[in-house]
């Protein structure tokens, strides 16, 4: 789970979650807090995704991956960690004014339920992923 996007401490963070969840299932308040330090009020809102079981991860048989976020507003997302991409307002506004954040809450989301492995994962054939693929453009 290595992306150019996130700077390191973002990273490390993920990690620490990683390793400490995966023996305690729990996120201690102090990388908690590293989290609102680093993501802003966007943290609270992914762990509150996460704890819904909002993020689902789509694979398809040729390998490709997509993970689907459910918003607060019931709106489905389709979210590319590999290109970094959301469809969502939030996100296209932060891309203009990069200074605004990181990430939206939805990526956020995806790369807690990784490190977190609580992903729920399901498989798709090839066809419906470049029906996802192709759909992702901002209306
Ligand atoms: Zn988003």
């Amino acid at each position: 789970m290595t992306s150019a996007v996130l700077p390191a401490v973002a990273e490390q963070l993920f990690r620490d979650i990683h390793n400490i969840y995966q023996e305690t299932s729990q996120i201690p308040d102090d990388l908690l807090i590293a989290l609102t330090f680093v993501f802003g009020q966007c943290a609270v809102q992914a762990l509150d995704l996460v704890d819904q079981h909002s993020v689902t991860c789509l694979s398809s048989p040729s390998g490709r991956k997509a993970f689907q976020v459910t918003g607060g507003s019931g709106r489905l997302y389709t979210c590319f960690t590999s290109c970094h991409y959301c469809p969502c307002p939030a996100f296209a506004y932060m891309v203009l004014r990069r200074n605004k954040g990181l990430l939206c809450k939805h990526i956020l989301a995806v790369y807690l339920c990784e490190a977190m492995g609580v992903t729920h994962m399901q498989s798709v054939p090839d066809q419906q992923m470049t029906v996802l693929l192709s759909g992702t453009s901002p209306p």
